[in-house]
Parts: structure tokens; sequence; C-alpha cells
């Protein structure tokens, strides 16, 4: 059988809940008094965004923007190809940006996207993933703020789907093939 289900819990909804509530603090004790524009990597960043957005103090101040780029699809493998699916709204030149992303796995999205902001001549560019599969790593990525660091497995859940699926489940979850 080719069918895919969602096996137990990877991480509960307390531990996500604590942990964004954690690094939310981290960004408004590193931003406070601070123009800061968050950029949200949709699709799979919006749970987690929501979250860490209700969490950063209102000592920072934020703008919110997205972009959205190509993801995998029908497939848990990496194609390695990054296409901007959807744009910023707005310029980040001079800003500070703090890109929002669900997960880091080969790398190759965000070093993409980093240096695509790079070309935008912010102020400073920083990244925040919520996790991170570290053994999967083919190019390296500086995440500044990270959840937690999960192991080789595919995982869906708070906001990560397979094939569209299962982004509504409050915990992390791994996908298993029956
Ligand atoms: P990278 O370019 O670092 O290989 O992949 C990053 C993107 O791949 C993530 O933004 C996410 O869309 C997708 N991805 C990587 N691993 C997983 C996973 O375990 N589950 C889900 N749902 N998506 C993943």
């Amino acid at each position: 059988m080719n069918e895919y289900r969602v096996s137990g819990v990877l991480i509960p909804e307390d531990r996500l809940a604590e942990r964004v509530r954690e690094i939310g603090r981290e960004i408004g004790r590193d931003y406070a008094g601070r123009e800061l524009v968050v950029v949200g990597i949709l699709k799979g960043a919006v749970v987690f965004l929501s979250d860490l957005l209700r969490a950063i103090p209102e000592t920072v101040d934020i703008s919110l923007d997205f972009m959205a780029v190509s993801s995998y699809g029908a497939s848990t493998k990496t194609r390695g190809i990054v296409k901007i699916v959807k744009d910023l709204d707005g310029s980040v030149e001079d800003k500070d940006v703090l890109i929002v992303e669900d997960i880091v796995d080969t790398g190759l999205t965000l070093s993409y996207l980093v240096k695509l902001m790079q070309e935008r001549r912010p102020r400073s560019i920083r990244i925040c993933a919520l996790l991170d599969k570290e053994e999967r790593r083919k190019v390296r990525v500086d995440v500044d703020y990270k959840g937690f660091s999960i192991p080789d497995e595919f995982v869906v859940g708070y906001g990560l789907d397979y094939n569209g699926k299962w982004r509504h489940l409050p915990s992390v979850h791994i996908v298993e093939q029956e």
C-alpha cells in the first residue's frame, strides 16, 4: 500500500505553545524599540506565525508581509527547485527583516530566499524556523531563532501539510507509509 497516515505526536501543542512564547520574548528583547518586517513564508508557516506574532511584545514595531514559494507538492522528496509564487507587497530596503519559516530541511529554500532578500538591501536579515532537520542539510543556513531540532522524518500539523492535508492539526506528527 502507498497510503500515508499520521502517526503519534512528535511535539504536542503545549510544548509548541511554550516554545513559541519563549521565541517571541527573545525577539522582543532583540528588537525592542525597533521596526521589524516579519516575512511569513506561505503556507506552512502561517499557524506558527500567527502564534509567534502574538508572543512578540508591543515594544517591537512590527509590520507583516508574505512570500509564497513552491513546495514539495504530492511528494515528500525535495526537488531542490525554489520558485517564487507570491512576492512581498512592500519594500524591505533599509529595514530589519525576520523571515519566518515552518521547517528547514536541505536548506535550499531559505538560502535562496536569503540571497534574494539581500539583493533588496535590507538593514539586516534574520531567520526564525519552528523546526530544523539538521542532518538533512545540503547548504548552510544560519537559523537565528529555532523552535525544535527534529529527526529526519516527514512531519505534518501546526501548519505543515502532506499534499495539502493535515495543516490544521494542533500538534506536530510524523507521517508514516502503510
Ligand atoms: P528545504 O528547502 O530546506 O529542503 O525545504 C524546506 C521546505 O520543505 C519547507 O518549507 C517545507 O515546505 C518542506 N518540508 C521539508 N521537510 C518537511 C516535512 O517534514 N514536512 C512538511 N510538511 N514539509 C516539509
